[in-house]
């Protein structure tokens, strides 16, 4: 089902900055038990959490080891990635006044370090399916120096039931956002490749789009095509919402993809918008971390399961 741009967002709706004093903002979440956007500060190395009831930024963990996207798994705790851990890991610090509690899920694979993992999304059946680059080994500022230890840069499927842990994409050169559509059945990644150099120093791609791959029983991302290419700027981070539209950042908006691709909506931002998830209490405001800053709008949609799960219930 394609929305016209007027059915997507609330009557008079305006963008508002709620929170700002972050060095580079990313990772944004909705914890339904907590009221409150939690999102990280990724050179502040420091977990920020913006409480909706009281309109108050409160810092929720410092030396975090600079962590970075995050979603809700199927009990309500968050996972999140990891650069300076190398890993994705489980926060159950999730009700009201509660503090960091958090373990490592995984951090290896076939016995080498992952590269940083950026963002993540949790499917209904329980397994994480997370992006790998390699920001947080390659700048100083987002974590620490490091290599490339499997050699590439994988989107991967882990099972935390069995601990098994499985490349489901191989050919994006800088994978960073990613999604289900509403249904499960397509996988969109983003490749934030434009600007990225190589860290073996050859001629290597550089794309700003975002690629869909069909889900094969439930586990395979098949068929690999690219979606739409984002400009300006790359796709960080972005959400589908129930329709099965694509909400990404970009360099100077939120820009909305019908699902057969098509921008039907732009929505201008001061600063450079790296992800976003939908959050509130009725689940129809969009927040997003831009640069410094949080901002929110609302709208008359909410995220699909999967993105309920990383962004509001
Ligand atoms: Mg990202």
């Amino acid at each position: 089902m394609t929305m016209t741009p007027g059915t997507l967002l609330a009557d008079d709706a305006t963008l508002e900055k709620v929170a700002t004093g972050a060095a580079w903002a990313e990772g944004p979440v909705w914890i339904p038990a907590r009221s409150a956007v939690r999102f990280s500060d990724i050179p502040g190395n420091r977990v920020l959490e913006f409480r909706e009831a009281t309109g108050v930024l409160e810092v929720y963990a410092s030396d975090a080891e600079f962590p970075n996207g995050r979603a809700l798994d199927l009990d309500g705790a968050v996972v999140q990635c990891s650069h300076g851990r190398r890993a994705i890991e489980r926060d159950t610090g999730t009700s009201d006044g509660a503090v960091p509690a958090v373990s490592t899920l995984v951090d290896s694979y076939n016995g080498r370090r992952l590269n940083s993992p950026n963002d993540v999304v949790v499917k209904s059946d329980g397994t994480i399916w997370f992006t790998d680059p390699s920001y947080g080994i390659q700048k100083e500022s987002e974590g620490h120096l490091g290599r490339e230890e499997y050699g590439d840069r994988y989107v991967f499927r882990f099972d935390p039931s069995s601990g098994e842990l499985t490349p489901a994409v191989v050919d994006v050169e800088v994978p960073n956002g990613l999604a289900f559509s509403p249904d499960e059945s397509v996988l969109y990644v983003s490749d934030t490749s434009r600007g990225t150099p190589a860290m073996d120093g050859g001629e290597r791609l550089h794309g700003h789009a975002i690629h869909a791959y069909d889900v094969v029983a439930g586990r395979f991302a098949r068929n690999g095509r690219i979606f739409t290419e984002v400009d300006p700027g790359v796709p960080d981070g972005f959400r589908v919402d129930v329709h099965g539209n694509i909400w990404t950042s970009s360099q100077d908006a939120v820009r909305v993809y019908s699902p057969d691709g098509v921008q039907i909506l732009r929505i201008p931002v001061p600063e450079t918008v790296s992800n976003l998830c939908f959050g509130g209490d009725d689940g129809r405001t969009l927040y997003l971390t831009a640069s410094t800053s949080l901002y929110r709008i609302r709208t008359r949609v909410t995220g699909a399961a999967a993105a309920l799960r990383g962004g509001s219930r």
